[in-house]
């Protein structure tokens, strides 16, 4: 934990730097408080999944930037990096890089879990974000601008993610997913 502790902190101070930003103006920009971003720069305190969404969206960033860092150019065919997973302390929902953001093609994938009864509500990303949700275990529930789908194990759906969605498991087993997410160039 220390050392995504440490990167997320690095991470944050400088993309706040590197667009002028005070801590308030991050405050706004992310809708994270003042002393909550502080604690981070400042290593003192270990987000929640939540917290780092907001974070990376309200940035402007792949969430992955944040949890592993970009992805090394390579040709070269490449296995999944199998890196650390992002848990939350009350284990309701586990995110796990697979494939780091990818500034050539745009592309970042995870592998999201959510415990039973989890919901994870995300604010809209950036015009022209992407989100595919491909199931692998259990029943998903997706909302996009309000309106609920439930999506099988085997079954996937694609979504414009600039807008209010929420990820949610009703059921009684654990739902994992692969989360496909395609930034647009700028
Ligand atoms: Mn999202």
């Amino acid at each position: 934990m220390d050392d995504l502790q440490n990167h997320l902190a690095q991470m944050l101070k400088t993309q706040r730097t590197l667009r002028g930003w005070s801590l308030s103006q991050a405050a706004e920009m992310t809708g994270v408080s003042k002393a909550m971003l502080g604690q981070i720069e400042r290593a003192e305190s270990s987000p929640t999944i939540a917290t780092l969404w907001k974070i990376a969206t309200g940035f402007n960033l792949p969430f992955s930037l944040f949890i592993n860092g970009p992805a090394t150019p390579d040709d070269a065919p490449r296995q999944p990096q199998h890196l650390p997973a992002f848990r939350q302390p009350n284990r309701a929902m586990q995110v796990q890089t697979l494939f780091p953001f990818d500034a050539a093609t745009g592309f970042e994938m995870l592998v999201i879990e959510l415990a039973p009864g989890a919901v994870s509500e995300s604010a809209p990303h950036e015009a022209g974000v992407i989100e595919h949700a491909i199931v692998i275990e259990g029943r998903l529930e997706l909302c996009v601008t309000g309106v609920w789908q439930s999506v099988a194990a085997g079954d996937a759906l694609r979504f414009q993610a600039d807008r209010p969605h929420a990820y949610r498991n009703s059921g009684e087993q654990p739902v994992r997913f692969y989360n496909l997410i395609h930034y647009p160039h700028r």
